[in-house]
């Protein structure tokens, strides 16, 4: 998930053909607004990264990325793409060497697929036949047949194929930077799980200089190498991997922001030892007789014993139809064979509760019996998580478009 972009090439074909972009004190006030849009602005965008703006609805995120394309001309600061001042090169020009991909994909309806596609190139005067080669290519690489999609007009396209489109056109003049605001957010969620791995794929073959733009956290972590949570007026409240930021919030609001979307992540932050365990289980020791269990489990209504041995390391559940015809406990039941320790993940846990379909047995130190840890905990720490996220960070709403 944080791998560099030298990492990455080690392992996969391609080099980057990204290029590194630097933000400078840049600003935006829209005239008669009150305040800036973005204030003061700076970030180094590493090359062939996959570096993700995620903040809420009206933080500014469109502004700023549109700044880096000049669709929004800056009021102050400079921009550097690839070692060359954007603001003094020709908005247009520019434009063609950075892919822009929007939501609702932002298609001409009365053009076709391929004229939609091979639009930039068109603009760039490219020939007619490396023009049709390259619009069969682009949609071939984001999974569409050309021959089937290639004449097609938008609006015969389902919404994640449009948005498949919408990233071809973005890609079809291999710009070295792509721009991409919020450009999954119109299709459903499973669409836009697909659309997310294709998008990770394409990035492993091209390693384009990508910001995209997100108000959710989750698909933040998904896909970014790098992730910038913007506050108010685009003010950087942590600019970090994933990893760092879902480990080490840098304040309340990146941690009530992280917690909204992604408390299920949080289970590989969070540890058994900081959830009470449950109820104890009723143990026993192979010393025990059967009948002995027997009795302490109806008196108690369980139905499961744990044996553990003499120096209180868990050994078996026996289940109380088991005690019947049995001289020993030893050999009662079935031995454990998944289980967590207090240092464990509560994702561990979880997986270890599944694999055991029930209750899993926690040990504490040199292994001996600790409690054990069952579904309900984990699900009521999730919602703990998100409840108490909630309440300190209004949810992000979808944005007016
Ligand atoms: P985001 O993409 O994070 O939702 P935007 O960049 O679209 O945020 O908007 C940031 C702020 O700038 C908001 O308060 C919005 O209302 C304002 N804004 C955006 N576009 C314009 C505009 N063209 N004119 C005036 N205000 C704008
Ligand atoms: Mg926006």
């Amino acid at each position: 998930m944080t791998r560099t972009a030298e990492e990455r090439d080690a392992g996969t074909a391609g080099a980057v053909s990204g290029v590194e972009i630097q933000l400078e004190h840049l600003s935006k006030h829209y005239p008669g607004q009150e305040g800036a849009a973005v204030d003061d602005v700076s970030m180094h965008i590493p090359a062939g990264e996959i570096t993700i703006f995620v903040g809420p609805s009206g933080c500014g995120k469109t502004t700023t990325m549109k700044m880096i394309n000049r669709l929004i001309e800056p009021s102050s600061g400079t921009i550097t793409i690839g070692g060359q001042d954007a603001l003094s090169l020709d908005p247009d020009k520019l434009r063609r060497t950075i892919g822009y991909a929007i939501q609702q994909a932002g298609l001409f309806p009365h053009m076709t697929v391929a004229q939609n596609v091979g639009m930039v190139p068109s603009l760039l005067r490219w020939p007619k036949k490396r023009i049709a080669d390259r619009v069969d290519e682009m949609l071939d690489l984001v999974g569409l047949d050309p021959g089937q999609f290639r004449d097609r007009f938008p609006r015969r396209l389902s919404g994640g194929q449009q948005q498949r489109v919408g990233v071809a056109r973005a890609l079809a003049a291999d710009p070295p930077v792509l721009l991409m605001d919020e450009p999954f957010g119109a299709v459903d969620p499973i669409t836009r799980g697909n659309l997310q791995d294709e998008l990770m794929r394409l990035q492993t073959e091209l390693h384009k200089t990508i910001v995209f733009v997100t108000h959710d956290f989750d698909e933040a972590v998904k896909l970014g190498d790098r992730i910038a949570v913007l506050g108010p007026r685009s003010t950087i409240l942590q600019y970090d991997t994933p990893d760092a930021i879902l480990a080490n919030p840098a304040n309340d609001t990146v941690a009530g922001f992280v917690g909204a979307g992604a408390s299920l992540k949080q289970l590989t932050l969070m540890r058994v030892r900081d959830v009470t365990l449950t109820e104890e289980a009723i143990t026993a020791r192979p010393d025990e007789t059967p009948a002995q269990i027997r009795e302490q489990l109806e008196a108690r209504d369980r139905k499961y014993a744990l044996v553990l041995d003499d120096r209180d390391r868990p050994q078996r559940w026996v289940h109380i139809g088991q005690l019947s015809g049995v001289t020993s406990l030893a050999e009662a039941g079935r031995p454990i064979t998944d289980w967590v320790t207090t240092q464990s993940t509560l994702q561990d846990a979880l997986e270890a509760i599944l694999a055991e379909g029930g209750a899993a047995v926690v040990t504490g130190e040199r292994g001996r019996y600790a409690g054990t840890i069952d579904i309900h905990t984990v699900m009521d720490t999730i919602s703990h998580l998100r409840e108490t996220h909630e309440t300190k960070a209004p949810a992000p709403a979808d944005e007016p478009s």
